[in-house]
Formats: structure tokens, C-alpha cells, sequence
């Protein structure tokens, strides 16, 4: 398989170089250069392999060329390894058209490591290859950097600098990454917004006399083989449901738009996929360009759902690409508009390409703390504030009777106690495998919002490439 940069000017790379890059070149994102399909009766033959199988079945054709079929089953049964439930996204009934699919299950309680913990798997599978020292830098709007974080402490070729905005994740979200103590751990807390931070990596992405330097890697979402592992739970649950003979939409708590992104790319790999709903909080963006072609930024305005608080979606590049006829001249052309003025139209291209698969909803803090009433009241089941933005969505969406919607639950409750909380009254305990993060030290540093800082800190931390 071969990978082709969003901006049109970047050199095609193969998997190894996809998973080692961070932003294409050229700034843009890669995307694989044509949709694997697989036929029905594939899709049939998928039901009821474990995870880890169907993991290594549904992403086989994205590693052609860097990895063989035995390694990449290796790499899955690792990485899924660590999960606390045997069936690693265990799919859960709330009522006769509800279902939960939950994504929470890894060491570090949201749905990011379910691609996290396999990303880490191939970083030291490629790096020990190749004899090469990476640098990760990554912002976080919480999970992406505890997740990323447990993937990779204590790797000896790795360095990892996490940049989260200060004061604008969870106490166990900041804690799930600042005590962990490995010298391959860098944390960072910045005066600005998860937005700030991005924009701050992504600097650094095209940043010369950095990249010269450094090996610096990406764990973003802007990673290609972080979405391309978010791709098998929708096989896994669609299958459950009765796919390839029945058709499936899910809910997708959005806010980077790579966990709905990689439903599309199942929808293209012959998944039938009914719709995909994105939900989004009062940070709105993408509701507003799915619903009226309007995209553009205003202030991020701080929920109980943080891991939502974004205005810039990085992935939505992909979905414009590709539901764009893949001009990449054209569309940095159409980004290079958005970055002036923070602001753009959709295409009409774009917009009926898009309106063909996507449905798009938005919840304020009434909405989602109903949505966790109802779950509690009506189903038995205590659900964490993003999880709940997206059952909003599910439970609102206009779809045939007889389609089954399933909303991803991205975070366990516990991540979120106070929210939970006061929609509930309940107050969900942290299960045993988090152990005792309350009692642990935490070690972070404090750094101004500005690109210099953090390139300063990372110059005299990260180890150069070989
Ligand atoms: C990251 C995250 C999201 C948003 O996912 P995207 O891929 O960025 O759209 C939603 N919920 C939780 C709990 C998250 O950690």
C-alpha cells in the first residue's frame, strides 16, 4: 500500500513511513492512495474471530509491504493483550435500538488506546528495525496523552514530550500522564487551549532545522495507523449486529474527527454503515459544516467533556480530500484560505459526498446530562459526559426503523466523577487497574503558549536521530 499526502506535493511513502511521520511535508495528512474493499462474503467469514484476529484481518491490507500477515498478528495480540475484557470492545443493549460499544477497556480508561497501545507496538517494531531514535511530540485535550504516554514508557529508542493545556484536563486525566515516572517522559502544561497545543505540533512538524535533527513522530490522530486501528471496532460491532446482512449506524463522540473518520473508511471498505452521526458538544464546528457547509472557527469554550473542546478538527482534512474528488492542489489551496481567516466554505462537491454517509448532531450540557439520566434510569448503565453527547445524537437521529445505532462509549465514567455525578448522583469508582493514581507524585512542566518554548524544551530533551 502506498500513502499519498491531503496538500498534493508530499512524497508518497509506504506504511513504515506513514507510521514513523508525523504531518506530511507538504502539511497535509496521509491517506492510504485507494480504499481496500472487501467482498461480502470476506465480511461474513470475519464473524466471531477474536479481536486481536479480526484486528490483523481488517488492517492487513493498509501494512502490505512493510509488514507480514505473521508480524502484524504478532503486533494485535500484544497490543490487545492488555485489555481488561476479553472481548476487548465489548458491545452492550440499552434498549431495542441502543446499543454501547465500549471502547474503554485499556489501561488508561478511553477508547485511545485501543489504537494507542498497537502504535506503540509498531514504533518499537520499526525503530528496532532500523536501528533510528524517535522523538514523539503530541497535544492532548486529555486522553491521546496518557494513552500515548502507557504505550511507550520506558522505551529505550523513544522520547515522548505531551503538551496538555493547563488546567483544562481532568485531575485523572493530568494524572494518568504526570506520574508516570520514566526517563523517556516529558510532560508539559501550556498557557492556552488544545487548539494552541496543536498548533504548536504542527509547527514543529514542518519546522527544518527540528526535523533535521530529530526523528519526531506523531501520536495525534493525524498518525495514520492510529486511525486505521479504530477502523476494526466498527467491523467488530457491525458484526455482532448481523453485517454483513444488515445495515449499522453508529454515533461517534467527535472532536479531532479521526475515531468517525475511521467509520467512513470501513463504510469504504464495504461495511454497511446506514450513517455515521457525529455528535459534538457547543464547540460546534463540525455540525455547522456537516449541517450548512459552514466551517469556521470561533473560541473554544471549555465543557465537561474537554477530550470535544476542539475547533480545528485535523481530520476533517482527510473527509475533504477524499469526498473532494483527492485534488490535494486544490484543497491546500482551500486550507491555506482556512488558516488565514479561520474560516471556509464546503465545497458543493464536498458537502453532497459528505451529506451521503454523515448525519451530524450537537449537544449542550442539558442534553448530555439527560442523556446520562436516561442510560442510568431506564438501562442500568453509568456513562462518562462524551459518551453521552453521543447517545444524545443516537437517540434524536431520524433513521429507518430496524437500523440498529450504536454510539462508541469513548471514556469509562470514572474518568469523569464530577460530571457523572451530577447528572446521576452517582459517583463511579476508578476500577483496580488504574491502582492508586491519587496517591502518586506528579512531575509536569509549565511553559508559555509560544512555539519557541516548546521547541526549546524539546531541543534539550529529545535524543537525535541516528
Ligand atoms: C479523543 C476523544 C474523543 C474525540 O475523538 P476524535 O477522534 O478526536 O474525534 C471523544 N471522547 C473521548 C473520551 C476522547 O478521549
Amino acid at each position: 500500500m502506498h500513502y499519498v499526502s491531503t496538500r498534493g506535493r508530499a512524497r508518497h511513502l509506504g506504511f513504515e513511513g506513514v507510521t514513523l511521520a508525523g504531518l506530511a511535508s507538504d502539511g497535509g495528512l496521509y491517506v492510504p492512495g485507494h480504499w481496500p474493499r472487501f467482498g461480502e462474503d470476506e465480511i461474513a467469514g470475519m464473524a466471531g474471530l477474536p479481536y486481536a484476529e479480526l484486528a490483523a484481518r481488517v488492517m492487513r491490507p493498509f501494512v502490505e509491504g512493510s509488514l507480514t500477515a505473521d508480524e502484524l498478528r504478532d503486533l494485535c495480540g500484544r497490543a490487545y493483550g492488555r485489555f481488561s475484557h476479553d472481548a476487548v470492545t465489548p458491545l452492550v443493549q440499552l434498549d431495542q435500538r441502543q446499543w454501547l460499544l465500549e471502547l474503554f477497556h485499556g489501561p488508561t480508561l478511553a477508547f485511545k488506546d485501543v489504537a494507542l497501545q498497537l502504535l506503540g507496538q509498531l514504533f518499537e517494531h520499526f525503530v528496532a528495525k532500523s536501528d533510528d531514535h524517535l522523538t514523539i511530540v503530541g497535544a492532548t485535550s486529555g486522553d491521546t496523552g496518557s494513552a500515548a504516554i502507557d504505550a511507550v514508557a520506558g522505551r529505550e529508542r523513544i522520547d515522548i514530550v505531551m503538551l496538555h493545556p493547563k488546567g483544562r484536563v481532568s485531575d485523572v486525566q493530568r494524572r494518568q500522564m504526570t506520574t508516570v515516572r520514566a526517563p523517556n517522559v516529558h510532560n508539559v502544561a501550556i498557557d492556552g487551549s488544545f487548539d494552541d497545543a496543536q498548533a504548536i505540533v504542527k509547527r514543529m512538524f514542518v519546522d527544518r532545522g527540528m526535523n533535521s535533527r530529530f526523528h519526531i513522530s506523531a501520536v495525534n490522530s493525524i498518525n495514520w495507523a492510529r486511525l486505521m486501528a479504530q477502523i476494526v471496532y466498527y467491523f467488530a460491532a457491525a458484526l455482532q449486529l448481523g453485517a454483513p446482512n444488515r445495515r449499522v449506524a453508529f454515533s461517534v463522540p467527535t472532536g479531532n474527527f479521526g475515531d468517525v473518520f475511521a467509520g467512513y473508511v470501513a463504510a469504504q471498505m464495504g461495511l454497511p454503515i446506514e450513517r455515521l452521526i457525529v455528535a459534538t458538544n457547543v464547540n460546534d464546528i463540525l455540525h455547522r459544516a456537516l449541517s450548512s457547509g459552514d466551517y469556521s472557527a470561533s473560541d473554544v469554550t471549555p465543557t465537561a467533556s474537554p477530550s470535544m473542546d476542539i475547533q480545528v478538527s485535523s481530520n476533517f482534512e482527510r473527509l475533504l480530500f477524499d469526498a473532494g474528488g483527492r485534488d490535494g492542489l486544490a484543497l491546500a489551496d482551500q486550507m491555506h484560505g482556512f488558516d488565514a481567516v479561520r474560516a471556509m466554505q464546503l465545497t458543493e462537491e464536498q458537502r453532497r459526498a459528505a451529506a451521503a454517509l454523515f448525519l451530524s448532531a450537537r449537544a449542550d450540557a442539558d442534553d448530555m446530562g439527560r442523556a446520562m439520566a436516561w442510560a442510568h434510569e431506564c438501562c442500568g448503565e453509568v456513562i462518562d459526559p462524551h459518551t453521552a453527547i453521543g447517545l444524545h445524537a443516537a437517540r434524536q437521529a431520524d433513521l429507518d426503523d430496524g437500523v440498529p445505532v450504536v454510539t462508541l462509549a469513548t471514556a469509562h465514567p470514572a474518568k469523569f466523577p464530577d460530571a457523572v455525578e451530577r447528572a446521576t448522583g452517582l459517583r463511579p469508582p476508578l476500577p483496580a487497574r488504574v491502582g492508586d493514581l491519587f496517591e502518586r507524585s506528579e512531575a509536569f512542566a509549565e511553559l508559555p503558549g509560544t512555539y519557541e518554548a516548546v521547541r526549546d524544551f524539546v531541543a534539550e530533551r529529545a535524543t537525535p536521530s541516528s
